[in-house]
């Protein structure tokens, strides 16, 4: 029997289980798919929001500043690269101006410090590529950037090195409460009982709810889609350019990313059926709105494009509570952005709050709040190189070439926590076959390092579990 259940493994069942993990319960994660990080923390902006944007007194805004505040450190635990490069809302008329002021007032009222309003020339100054026709801009000095899978999969990595457990492939279809809480049921009929229960199933936490007959509120999804520039243009953009948010929200974004690509996007379109396909119509709305925030954008270098899907319901603000049907099941729903900046303030309140409130709450003496990135090898010194690769070979051996990620790294990758099965897995730990070339060298090379260490045979090695597998059979 589980002291808590946690179904979903974005970057808020993570966060949370990593959190619950500090203490002495019993803990597990179930996933639907074949990894973590795979829902709406796989392909989102990666902003880490000042707290500007959400209205005064909600939810959004009370855990956007809190979780703000701790990410460096959340993020300086886990080995997940942070960097704190300020944002800016980009005015681009005078009533665009006129809502930068009321900006920086709900930022205030937030708790959101150094906001400061940038005439036509310190813009210039920050952002040498700005488009002539911008006015002005809001300064966030705390705005930040982090890449989300990287951070939801290293709190899940770290919450089972301090010793929860992760089922994957685990999609819960029934949930039956009983005398001591709940059997959590999978489509494969796999049981699992509990005393708790915290739904952080991203776009699917209605159904959840409505599986032990809370039906107190409704789930909808946005696509949003992005294009993705090489790093040679890293320098091309420091801060997160934004346009003056509308009724439609924050618009496209022009950033760095935390590992030097340039990142565009997204759009922000109904998507009923949560599809992450990529449109031509969409893209070319990314492209328009891109060239009037700067100038000359460097689209001829563009590597990749890719989609995510929003997570919204329909009471317009995180929920964040026992449910009203059963109070040992925990709903964290509808936590579109600033979701990822949240986080971890989301999961120290719910973990303090709510089960603390539930459950005894006894420290773990031995908790230990470190781990290590997942690539490091090109960061090390030649010295600090050589005496790794005389204690391992197999960090002598460069496998992504774009990226420079060795052999020892992808075998790292499949056997730590939480290891990963599967090509797109070791893709979203080391990087290997993101660089310019987006695979096209290294991929059959990892397939051969992830059948040997698995253990299998390359035709059961799939792309992204079940039913993606890559190899069909020999053709000579
Ligand atoms: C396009 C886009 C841009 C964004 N940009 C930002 C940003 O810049 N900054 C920011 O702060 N936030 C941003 N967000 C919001 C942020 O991504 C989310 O708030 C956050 O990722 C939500 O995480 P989650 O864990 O709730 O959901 P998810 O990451 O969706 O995780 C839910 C998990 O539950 C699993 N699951 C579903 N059903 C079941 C089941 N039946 N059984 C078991 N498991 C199940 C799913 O497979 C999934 O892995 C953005 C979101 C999107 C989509």
């Amino acid at each position: 029997m589980f002291d808590v259940i946690v179904i979903g493994g974005g970057v808020i069942g993570g966060l949370t289980l990593r959190e619950l993990s500090k203490y002495n319960l019993n803990c597990a994660l179930v996933e639907a798919q074949n990894d973590v990080a795979i829902g709406q923390s796989r392909a989102n902006s990666g902003i880490v929001h000042a707290g500007y944007d959400a209205k005064e007194g909600s939810l959004k805004a009370k855990f956007n500043v809190l979780g703000n505040k701790m990410m460096p450190r959340v993020a300086k635990e886990l080995g997940v690269k942070y960097r704190n490069n300020g944002s800016l809302v980009v005015a681009f008329t005078n009533e665009d101006l006129v809502t930068l002021q009321t900006l920086k007032a709900r930022g205030e009222t937030n708790g959101v410090e150094g906001l400061t309003i940038l005439s036509k020339d310190e813009l210039r100054a920050k952002e040498p590529n700005i488009s002539d026709n911008a006015l002005g801009a809001l300064y966030a000095p705390t705005g930040g950037i982090i890449c989300p899978y990287e951070l939801t999969i290293a709190s899940i990595g770290n919450a089972m090195d301090n010793g929860a457990k992760l089922y994957t492939n685990f999609k819960v279809s029934e949930i039956v409460k009983n005398q001591d809480g709940f059997t959590v049921v999978s489509e494969k009929g796999q049981a699992l009982d509990c005393k708790v229960i915290i739904n952080a199933s991203g776009l699917s936490c209605d159904k959840i709810a409505n599986m032990v007959g809370d039906y107190s509120f409704k789930m909808g999804a946005r696509k949003g889609e992005y294009i993705l520039l090489d790093k040679e243009n890293s320098n091309f953009v420091s801060h997160t350019l934004f346009f003056t948010p509308t009724k439609a929200g924050k618009g496209i974004l022009v950033t760095q990313t935390v590992d030097n690509n340039i990142l565009l996007g997204p759009t922000s379109t109904e998507q009923a059926d949560g599809s992450t396909v990529t449109s031509e119509s969409g893209l070319a709305f990314v492209i328009q709105k891109v060239k009037e925030m700067v100038k000359n954008p460097p689209l001829f270098n563009t590597i990749t494009s890719f989609a995510g899907v929003r997570a919204y319901c329909d009471r317009h603000d995180f929920i964040i509570e026992k449910s009203s049907a059963c109070e040992n099941f925990i709903n964290l729903a509808g936590i579109e952005s600033p979701g990822l900046t949240s986080a971890p303030a989301i999961a120290e309140y719910v973990v303090k709050e709510l089960i603390g409130s539930l459950l005894p709450l006894e420290e773990k003496a031995d908790f230990n709040p470190e781990r290590a990135p997942d690539y490091f090898f090109k960061n090390l010194t030649n010295e600090e190189k050589t005496q790794l690769i005389l204690k391992n070979p197999l960090y002598g051996k460069i496998v992504c070439r774009c990226e420079e990620i060795t052999e020892g790294e992808i075998v790292r990758a499949i056997h730590e926590n939480p290891p990963a099965r599967d090509l797109d897995a070791v893709k979203r730990r080391t990087r290997a076959s993101m660089g310019r070339c987006q695979g096209g060298f290294c991929q059959p090379r990892i397939v051969e390092i992830l059948a040997r260490e698995l253990g299998v045979d390359m035709t059961e090695v799939t792309k992204s579990g079940e039913g993606s597998e890559l190899v069909w059979g020999k053709t000579k």
